[in-house]
């Protein structure tokens, strides 16, 4: 970043203090990630400079014959690995392009269902302070108050009662697998659309190790920058008989020119995903994140659903006199990197819940096993013990920075 360097220093030193907090942290947020140099490289890149309102062939803008073949590259790129018959590389990110599939399937005013934010729901899924929330009107569901997990009976009799236009099925804290046949199942039988957001999971979807919606969703959204580790950016992927609506809703609907350095990180992305050792990592982070579920039950943390089959964690740490918020900010002061989150039926506000979340993602990308996830462990129940000790945070942060040095991605 030479250019850069001479020409603004102040913010190239803010990227480089930045990079240097990416590298001498652990960075548990479950829905982060570090991407390849390549990706990188391609954010990086001369396609910025281009606008190309409209799709392949059919652009607003002239000089568009490689950026088409970007495009296209990414877009086949997408069907091939999710298995579905259209996707729509352009959305500039995850809320954008769940609101270009409402967009796209439904009229202001029709019936959504999805989770709670509280359970594990996104803003996106028609929360009261989204725009989705206003647009229609929302039948919420949530989890079993016994297991903390998805309750197929509950949701199709709040379905078989509301008769939603739409039902959701994707989550941001929500740590098993889901079931998108069950979901698909309750939605034929109630004649509403399927919309699965795999924003969280689409790394542990593209590499086979979780349920695909493939198949059982009309339409399904995937950020592109959590477990799939590309650029921030996000996909469409639809049954061929949306295909059209869903481009219109994207474009001229809702957004103007795609970003065409995205998209052609989010090619290289896919390529990368699509590879034999993207299906390891995929294992890898379940497995990490299993340890680190084990761990923190046996230091006698409750954890959302008791457990994990994912790439994350909801602990409620209030068994140790701490809020999340007061947690993930200890935790902080360790150098140890969460975010303090709402657990099912929290009693507490949702700026000061009773939970933190913690993910596997970006650790495993770096190379941490089982290992490093009981070490981390150890120091998650330290700081927790200790949260009001500084000196004792500050020791801690002292050993993770140390064990830090021995993962200089890049
Ligand atoms: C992250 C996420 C989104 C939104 O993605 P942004 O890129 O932040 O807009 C939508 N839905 C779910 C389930 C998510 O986890």
């Amino acid at each position: 970043m030479s250019y850069l360097q001479k020409n603004d220093r102040k913010i190239y030193n803010l990227i480089e203090q930045e990079k240097r907090r990416q590298l001498t942290t652990i960075r548990l947020i479950p829905s982060e990630n570090y991407v390849s140099q390549a990706v990188l490289e391609a954010v990086g890149s001369v396609l910025t400079n281009k606008y190309s309102e409209g799709y392949a062939k059919r652009r607003y803008y002239q000089g568009q014959s490689i950026i088409d073949e970007i495009e296209e590259l990414s877009k086949s790129r997408a069907e091939r690995l999710f298995e579905m018959p259209h996707a729509n590389v352009q959305p500039y990110s995850g809320s954008p392009a769940n609101l270009a599939c409402y967009l796209a399937l439904l009229k202001p005013g029709d019936t959504i269902m999805g989770m709670t934010l509280t359970s594990g729901g996104h803003l996106t899924h028609g929360s009261s302070v989204s725009y989705t929330g206003k647009l229609f009107k929302v039948v919420p569901y949530t989890v079993s108050k016994e297991t903390g997990r998805l309750d197929f009976d509950e949701i199709r009799a709040i379905a078989k009662k509301e008769k939603p236009k739409l039902i959701i099925a994707g989550f941001t804290a929500y740590p098993r697998k889901v079931s998108f046949s069950s979901f698909q199942k309750i939605a034929k039988e109630v004649g509403a659309f399927l919309h699965a957001d795999i924003s969280h999971i689409a790394g542990l979807v593209a590499a086979g190790v979780h349920p695909s919606p493939a198949g059982l969703a009309d339409t399904v959204v995937a950020t592109t920058h959590k477990t799939l580790r590309g650029p921030r950016g996000a996909l469409i992927l639809s049954k061929k008989m949306y295909a059209k609506s869903i481009d219109k809703a994207v474009f001229p609907g809702l957004q103007g020119g795609p970003h065409n350095n995205t998209t052609a990180a989010i090619g290289v992305a896919l390529k990368e995903a699509s590879r034999a050792d993207f299906r390891k990592y995929a294992e890898q982070i379940i497995k990490n994140a299993k340890t680190l579920a084990e761990g923190l039950t046996k230091k006698g943390f409750t954890l959302a659903t008791g457990g994990t089959d994912n790439h994350l964690v909801l602990a409620d740490v209030s068994t140790r006199d701490i809020t999340g918020k007061e947690a993930a900010i200890a935790l902080e002061k360790a150098g140890i990197i969460v975010n303090y989150n709402t657990i099912p039926f929290d009693e507490r506000p949702p700026m000061d819940p009773s939970g933190i979340r913690l993910g596997s993602p970006a650790v495993t990308t770096i190379g941490m096993k089982e290992a490093e996830m009981k070490l981390i462990v150890k120091w998650i129940s330290e700081v927790l013990n200790n949260h009001n000790r500084e000196s004792k945070l500050r020791k801690i942060g002292k050993e993770v920075a140390a064990f830090m040095k021995n993962y200089q991605y890049y």
